[in-house]
């Protein structure tokens, strides 16, 4: 199919495209990639009055590093984090993380931003930053706010922005000698959305667990956070039963009740199991090295 007519208007501003949100309301979309939202043009999912596009906006490009996070522009593309063109917060995570994105042709153009702003919780964005504690910038005529990426999906293809509001940056806290991270995606082709997405990161004092975040994409509408009893992930965090992990999975996706649940679940605690065994390995290889 072909997209509805709409007017396009390529922004010369942030300002701009702030007042041109604020003016036109829901009639108003913002296009940064459109490695998403052209396929619903397409497809007549959308039919915005106006496109603004945001793309070549260069305040929106730029990724700085401070101290203690990476200020990473929102329209900072998946190829430039896999490419290392800017830096990561630490060991390598969010170049993994893009490279297994798409393809090279959608990591071209796909955008940070655009990723979080589509809302959808197979994408891979969404929850890596949910589980890395970044805060997410966004700014409108009313004003700039700062919102959290752990709850900013709300539900399925859903999230904390308002129409008006533009995602100008996504701060990432730089991950300290202290933290390690594991990362799987399962997908049946490369190429393809995730059926199951899983990141632990872990930060260690004296060798042992001292707060673990774990998280699931895919899994339901938002980004799942897995909280393990304390008892069952601490230490050296070697030992997790693969029967905790699926009652702390169930607990959140629900009783599997058919063979296709079963699989689901199973799916999700392997990778959720692998990605656990990935950050207490670099803890291992750490040790080993200093
Ligand atoms: C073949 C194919 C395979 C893909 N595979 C994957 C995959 O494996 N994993 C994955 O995560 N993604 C995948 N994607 C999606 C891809 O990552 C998109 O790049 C991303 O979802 C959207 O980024 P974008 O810059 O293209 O956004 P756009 O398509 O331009 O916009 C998407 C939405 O975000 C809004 N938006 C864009 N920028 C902003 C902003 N700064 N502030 C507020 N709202 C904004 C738009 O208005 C629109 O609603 C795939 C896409 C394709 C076509």
């Amino acid at each position: 199919m072909k997209p509805a007519p709409v007017k396009y208007l390529a922004a010369d501003s942030l300002e701009q495209a702030v007042d041109v949100l604020a003016s036109f309301g829901d009639e108003a979309k913002l296009i940064a990639g459109g490695q998403s939202l052209v396929p619903m043009l397409n497809m007549r999912l959308a039919q915005p009055e106006v496109l603004v596009d945001i793309s070549r906006l260069a305040e929106l490009r730029d990724a700085v590093q401070g101290p203690v996070s990476v200020l990473y522009g929102a329209t900072t593309t998946h190829g430039r984090i896999e490419d290392g063109a800017v830096p990561d917060v630490g060991g390598g995570l969010l170049a993994a993380v893009a490279s297994g994105i798409g393809y090279r042709a959608v990591r071209n153009r796909g955008t940070l931003a655009g990723s979080l702003a589509h809302a959808d919780a197979s994408a891979e964005w969404p929850v890596v930053l949910a589980a890395l504690g970044a805060t997410i910038h966004v700014r409108s005529v009313r004003g700039t706010r700062e919102l959290p990426a752990a709850g900013f999906l709300r539900g399925f293809f859903t999230s904390a922005l308002e129409s008006d509001e533009v995602i100008v940056a996504v701060e990432v806290p730089v991950l300290g000698p202290d933290v390690t991270w594991g990362y799987l995606k399962f997908a049946r082709k490369d190429g393809e959305f995730a059926e199951s997405l899983a990141v632990a990161v872990l930060r260690w004092v004296d060798g042992q667990i001292a707060n673990s975040e774990l998280w699931l994409g895919a899994a339901s509408g938002i980004p799942l956070a897995v909280v393990l009893p304390e008892d069952v992930i601490h230490g050296t965090g070697e030992v997790v039963a693969r029967t905790d992990l699926v009652n702390a999975v169930s607990g959140l996706v629900g009783a599997a009740r058919t063979a296709e649940d079963r699989y689901r679940l199973n799916l999700h605690v392997t990778t959720l199991s692998r990605a656990l065994r990935q950050a207490v390995q670099r803890r291992s290889a750490h040790d080993v090295a200093v």
